[in-house]
């Protein structure tokens, strides 16, 4: 590892001016993906600051019913917080599917929405790799590619999002607020996550100095019901092949509310927006669903040996809302 400095700033002001002090500072959270990539080479930040002593560790209740969740809370502590098992079980369900019991004490709320994809050719420094280095190419898209992107990739680059977190912060709409250099901010989750178009070194639309201070959720739909699942290669931990972020009311037999987003797939979590279009107002029938969902993945184009994502995604988000479906008259009545 390279040499590197060290600074826990005293406020979020300070935090933000320290960033914009010079180039290669960096936000630190829980370091369980930053400093592993300052492991592997792929990071050589000049100063790390550490933010994770800072007052953003609180999730409190907003003043129209929502959820504000500060930038360090630890994923273990936000997937136990009561306001989170009973209004955003699919949010505890995705922290809990995520990593293992020790990696989640440590990793905080703004560095899972910042973590790296996990894609081998990005980690080895001795292979090119357009997300690492600009213009070296991507050797993925014809080398090892099973767990990429079927949906929304470009020639550039076919990663994916590796973060269960934010699929679920996707279907539940949520936004993220940004405190930089000119100000605060809030983006959409939805927005904030790019596509790899012809620029994979982005992630996101975050500028240069930016700190996530907080994610705040808006209260929760009533009457809906909301559920994770993912399907990945070993029940451990294991990132996922696919996952699905769900949440369903449905009144008199038909949907009433749906969100659907799928992770594991895209280069950032993907919001079937049209899938919740063909479903909303439409019976609550598996048929139904399936439309809906033969019509969102239309638009996949999988790799030479990924196309079994696209039924994969079909089966789990068919299978979760069926379930999801089936727990209505229990929750309504
Ligand atoms: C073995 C293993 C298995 C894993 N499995 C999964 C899994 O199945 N699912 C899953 O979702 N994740 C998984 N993870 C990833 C884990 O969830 C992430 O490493 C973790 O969430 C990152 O959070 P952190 O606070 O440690 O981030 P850090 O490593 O501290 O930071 C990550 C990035 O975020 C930036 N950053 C941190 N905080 C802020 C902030 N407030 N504002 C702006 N920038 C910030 C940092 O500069 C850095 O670029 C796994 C990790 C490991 C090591
Ligand atoms: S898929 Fe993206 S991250 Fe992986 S090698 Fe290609 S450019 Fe790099």
């Amino acid at each position: 590892m390279k040499p590197f400095g060290y600074v826990r700033p005293a406020s979020t002001d300070e935090a933000v001016r320290l960033c914009a002090e010079g180039a290669g500072a960096r936000f630190l959270g829980g370091g369980t993906n930053l400093v592993d990539l300052m492991k592997l080479g792929v990071e050589t930040p000049r100063v790390l600051i550490d933010v994770a002593g800072l007052p953003l560790d609180r999730v409190t209740r907003t003043a129209d019913g929502g959820l504000s969740i500060g930038a360090t809370v630890r994923n273990s502590d936000l997937a136990a917080h009561p306001d989170v098992t009973e209004s955003y079980p699919v949010l505890s369900q995705a922290l809990l599917a995520g990593a293992s019991g020790q990696l989640r004490n440590a990793a905080t709320t703004g560095g899972n929405l910042l973590q790296r994809t996990r894609c081998r050719y990005f980690q080895d420094v001795s292979k090119p790799c357009n997300k690492r280095l600009p213009g070296s190419g991507c050797p993925a898209r014809e080398g090892t590619h099973r767990d990429l992107a079927i949906l929304g990739h470009s020639p550039e680059c076919v990663a994916t999002n590796p973060s269960d977190m934010a699929v679920a912060l996707a279907a539940l709409d949520a936004t993220v607020v940004l405190l930089g250099p000119e100000g605060e901010r809030a983006v959409p989750l939805t927005e904030f996550h790019r596509l790899p178009g012809e620029n994979p070194d982005q992630d996101t639309v975050i500028r240069p100095g930016e700190l996530i201070t907080e994610v705040v959720l808006p209260p929760p739909t009533p009457g809906a019901a909301s559920r994770y699942r993912k399907a990945r290669d070993r029940a451990s931990f294991a990132f996922a092949l696919v996952s699905v972020a769900a949440t369903l009311r449905v009144e008199a037999g038909h949907v009433e509310h749906a969100t659907l987003a799928f992770g594991g797939v895209a280069h950032r979590p993907w919001r079937a927006r049209r899938a919740e279009t063909e479903m909303r107002g439409a019976p609550a029938t598996p048929a139904v669903f399936q439309h809906a969902l033969i019509a969102e993945l239309a638009e996949a184009r999988p790799l030479r040996d990924n196309a079994f994502k696209v039924d994969l995604a079909r089966r789990l988000a068919l299978d979760l809302l069926g379930e999801l479906t089936e727990r209505q008259p229990a929750r309504s009545g």
